[in-house]
């Protein structure tokens, strides 16, 4: 904590002590209201606006402070002001107080607070985002909860001081009327326990529970609104019909027939979507030919003759296809037909909330169903940048028809796809040029992490162009050029190719999406709740087409809660879990994360210690030839638990599985440090991991006495 911020909680703190030190709180007693209420009502007759100022001084005060006082002070103010003028002054002076105790607690505690527990609020800061001002106006309702915890614990949240201040006052001006009005009658009151009868409290609740009473109506409403305007079949077709069969989808399906749903699966293109034909299972294929070329130029370093590495760059290609075809029937028509899922070959169009409309080669057919899940996926992004039709270009749709080497390719973007396809290239003998807009590539990742990849990019002869922007392609003198915007200057790039990868959009458009009114999100992926339901609550989405992430592996555990809350939603919905994402890039160094890196978690004002261990050190890794990466592990302060983990190396894939399982079944670094790891592995770099934190960790003072003991026993 700051000074400033330490002194003011000083500050605060020695009030509230003077308060009770003092026994100030014997002026705030009804007792003591009623036998000065003489003198009080006198004051004001003869004084009336200094009587307003003093009070509403001392009513902020009291307030502000969090101090008790502030019921009494709202009945003496009806008692001396009346009804009118005492709800006045008393709803602004509660409101500016609240305002000033929220500020106090934003001041002093929420930095603390965040640093502490920033990952677990994540989900209270989303709430709030949403629905704060909402459950503040509740919470204001119903006096049952405390004034000023409200005020201390909204500070903590990311509310706005503004609408902190409008709400409260608005959610406090019905209560504020009832006990000023009750305070007008105090000479009949003989205790506090006179204001909170039940009836009153009853009465207060029931005001209270209204809005959230109303604004569930509202979502109900809504929810059966939006299926409203078409007709619900008497009975359906099937229990769901799921549109794309990629991984996503095929995942859907395939625990829909495991439960015995009646399922349909509609694929326009190509069983397997984009993993199987052109995303991950090519480019892992293309990985292997290009890292199998660079092992085999550095033979000597393993102790064998320089190697002639000769290939024909279209016979890679070819067997790229063949690793498609042999991976293909894990997707296909007849093993899904096999394990109960009807599969339909055609284009699929959202007709209503309960009927899908299949285009097939000779006929369209129409299908009911109760439920429907869109896993439409996504395709290259390709930005608008002058020029670019006219010189053609190539993403990762289209790559694996080349079956003719570029001699220069300029690949956009430095993301995991670019990255990937850019060092693959290179690995081929193309002259790769990366152009990337941002100043690092892998810009996910933590920079000493994405540093890694770029040396041995360039130690591979790649021209990594960071914090270059793309602004036109023109041919010049019979070649392409890429023109781009660095520094406030004009770099002109040469060409053959260009492969564009900059980024993945959903395919929402075209199947009905905008005749049913189904929002897309600002990043123009399908809107999903938390059950991943669209704005109907029986079509839902998963994968690519509805975010935030874009993996295989996302998307079919996104599609196990889409297909399980459609059939079963009626009974019990589960909220897609994100709690623990891993992901890799299989460049070479790979890198895998799970959980926050260093860069988030100072982001998101996560306290998290980092421990670090060089894989450089590991015998497997030096036996290998591969002594290079890195294991990094944040773990929250004084505990071993894992926040988050980066692997940079060889496999690093597959070593941060054993992070992934810990952090997703609450296992902390000493628990991976007293599991046995074979020897030699490359995974005994994650025990060393966890061995280094502990090092950290070793009670030295408790280690100076064993000393002091050996010594003794020595003699
Ligand atoms: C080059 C590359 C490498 C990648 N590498 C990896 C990796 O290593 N690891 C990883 O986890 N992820 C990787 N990915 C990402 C991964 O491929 C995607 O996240 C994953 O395929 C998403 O699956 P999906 O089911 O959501 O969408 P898709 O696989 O895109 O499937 C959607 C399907 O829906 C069909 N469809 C769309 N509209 C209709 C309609 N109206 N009617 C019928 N059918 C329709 C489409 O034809 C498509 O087959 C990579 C992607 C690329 C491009």
């Amino acid at each position: 904590m700051s000074r400033r911020r330490l002194a003011v909680a000083l500050l605060l703190v020695a009030l509230a002590a003077a308060y009770f030190a003092f026994g100030l709180g014997e002026y705030f007693r009804l007792e003591y209201f009623k036998s000065q209420q003489a003198s009080f009502d006198a004051f004001q007759r003869q004084h009336p606006l200094q009587a307003a100022a003093i009070f509403f001084g001392i009513y902020v005060a009291v307030t502000a402070l969090s101090l008790p006082g502030a019921a009494i002070m709202t009945l003496a103010g009806g008692a001396i002001f009346g009804l009118a003028r005492g709800t006045l002054i008393i709803s602004f002076a509660s409101s500016i107080g609240a305002t000033l105790a929220f500020l106090a607690s934003r001041y002093v505690l929420r930095d603390a607070i965040r640093a502490r527990f920033g990952e677990r609020l994540r989900a209270v800061d989303a709430g709030v985002q949403r629905d704060g001002p909402f459950y503040l106006f509740t919470l204001r309702l119903v006096p049952v909860f405390p004034f000023f915890a409200v005020n201390l614990v909204m500070g903590l949240t990311p509310l706005r001081t503004w609408t902190f201040y409008w709400v409260s006052q608005l959610g406090m001006l019905a209560g504020t009327v009832v006990y000023v009005n009750a305070g007008t009658q105090i000479a009949k009151i003989e205790s506090l326990s006179g204001i909170f009868s039940p009836g009153l409290l009853g009465a207060f609740v029931l005001l209270g529970l209204f809005p959230l009473a109303a604004r569930k109506s509202v979502d109900f409403f809504k929810s059966r609104r939006a299926p409203g305007k078409w007709k619900k079949p008497a009975r359906f077709d099937r229990n769901l019909v799921v549109i794309g069969a990629g991984s996503a989808g095929l995942v859907s399906a395939y625990i829909a027939a495991a439960v015995k749903a009646r399922v349909t699966l509609v694929e326009k293109h190509r069983m397997g979507g984009d993993c199987l034909n052109t995303g991950c299972v090519p480019s892992k294929a293309l990985i292997r030919s290009a890292k199998l070329i660079a092992q085999m130029r550095r033979a000597p370093e393993f102790g064998l003759h320089p190697a002639q590495v000769e290939f024909d760059f279209a016979e890679i290609m070819e067997r790229v296809q063949r690793v498609v075809k042999a991976v293909a029937p894990h997707d296909s028509v007849e093993r899904y037909t096999a394990l109960g899922v009807e599969c339909l070959q055609g284009e699929a169009r959202i007709t209503s909330p309960w009927t899908v409309e299949v285009k097939t080669a000779g006929a369209t057919r129409t299908l009911s169903t109760r439920a429907i899940v869109i896993a439409a996926g996504a395709r290259p992004f390709v930005p608008p940048i002058p020029g670019i039709d006219e010189v053609g270009y190539l993403t990762s749709d289209t790559v694996w028809g080349l079956r003719a080497l570029p001699r220069r390719l300029i690949v956009l973007g430095g993301g995991p796809i670019g990255s990937e396809l850019a060092q693959c290239f290179a690995r081929m003998g193309s002259r790769v040029t990366q152009v990337e807009m941002l100043p690092r590539i892998m810009i996910r990742e933590d920079p000493e992490i994405s540093d890694r990849v770029l040396e041995q990019f360039r130690r591979e002869g790649i021209d990594v162009r960071v914090g270059h922007k793309a602004s036109r392609f023109l041919r010049e003198n019979g070649e392409k050029v890429l023109v781009c915007e660095h520094a406030g200057r004009e770099v002109r790039l040469a060409f053959d190719e260009v492969l564009v990868a900059v980024g993945r959009i959903a395919n929402t458009a075209g199947y009905g999406l905008e005749e049913l009114g189904i929002p897309v999100t600002r990043a123009r992926t399908v809107e999903t709740n938390d059950w991943l339901q669209t704005l109907y609550p029986n079509i839902y989405a998963c994968g690519d087409v509805a975010g935030p992430y874009q993996f295989t592996h996302t998307a079919a555990h996104q599609a196990w809660y889409a297909a399980v809350n459609a059939l079963f939603g009626d009974f019990r919905k589960f909220k897609a879990d994100y709690s623990v994402i891993p992901w890799a890039t299989f460049t070479d160094p790979e890198v895998a994360r799970v959980g926050l890196n260093e860069t988030e978690a100072r982001e998101r004002g996560v306290a998290c210690e980092v421990t670090t261990w060089d894989i450089g050190e590991l015998d497997r890794a030096i036996a290998d030839g591969e002594a290079h990466g890195v294991v990094k592990v944040l773990t929250a302060p004084g505990s071993d638990r894992i926040l988050g983990a980066t692997i940079a190396g060889e496999h690093a894939g597959d070593l941060i599985v054993e992070y992934i399982a810990a952090m997703k079944h609450g296992i902390g670094l000493n628990r991976i440090l007293g599991t046995i790891h074979i020897y030699p592995t490359l995974a005994e770099a994650n025990k060393y991991a966890a061995g280094e934190w502990k090092r950290n960790h070793a009670p030295q003072r408790l280690l100076a006495w064993v000393k002091r003991f050996h010594a003794w026993r020595r003699g």
